[in-house]
């Protein structure tokens, strides 16, 4: 019941905004570059995190109860960055971040892909929580190649990138996107209605 509260869910929106506002604002001034690094790392979690806070809140969720999948959003928002390691082959930061492509994980069309395989995997064998998890590899996703894209645009391999989009499009695309998701998830809009199916009923109510 105490989740059905808007005060929460509006306190967890401005929370959003802030992080976006302040961890951008720090590493963009910070001159030592590990500590850098790790602001800007610690962002994109933050973001994801919170992100996907709204979402449970929206869905009338358990925060306390799904903490586990909070934090995994987090943290593969984090582990994204990963990749410009891997394609330095160096463990090295000034290596990684001296890349002359743009790393894999970068390209927007992975999330995509993962995302649409795992629906179609969820349809065909009616695997509800399927469906949940592709939802929040795409949130992970999203929020990381939404806040990279003020400074590279939208990466979409093989096709190309999008120039870079505003700093205020950024952050109104991160605090609107946790209401896109509800609103695709709870219309099944990508997905046909399974009989039911309990994850996504508005009105579900559930305690903290
Ligand atoms: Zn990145």
């Amino acid at each position: 019941m105490f989740n059905k509260n808007p005060i929460i869910k509006i306190i967890f929106t401005i929370l959003l905004g802030l992080t976006c506002l302040i961890g951008d604002r720090l590493s963009d001034n910070l001159t030592h570059a590990v500590i850098r690094a790790i602001v800007d790392n610690v962002t994109h979690a933050l973001i994801a995190g919170l992100s996907w806070i709204i979402v449970t809140l929206l869905l009338n969720h358990s925060v306390m109860r799904n903490l586990l999948e909070i934090t995994s959003c987090a943290l593969m928002s984090s582990l994204i960055d990963v990749d410009h390691f891997i394609q330095a082959k160096s463990w090295k930061l000034s290596d990684a971040t001296r890349l002359s492509k743009r790393a894999f994980l970068h390209s927007t069309t992975v999330p995509i892909l993962l995302w649409t395989l795992m629906l179609l995997t969820s349809k065909v064998s009616t695997n509800e929580k399927m469906e949940h998890y592709s939802w929040i590899i795409l949130m992970s996703f999203l929020s990381h190649h939404i806040r990279d894209a003020t400074r590279r645009g939208l990466w979409f391999a093989p096709f190309g990138s999008t120039r870079p989009i505003p700093y205020y499009v950024y952050n109104i695309a991160i605090i609107i996107l946790p209401y896109i998701f509800y609103y695709l998830m709870t219309h099944k809009i990508f997905t046909r209605k399974i009989p039911d199916y309990t994850l996504y009923q508005r009105e579900t109510v559930d305690s903290v």
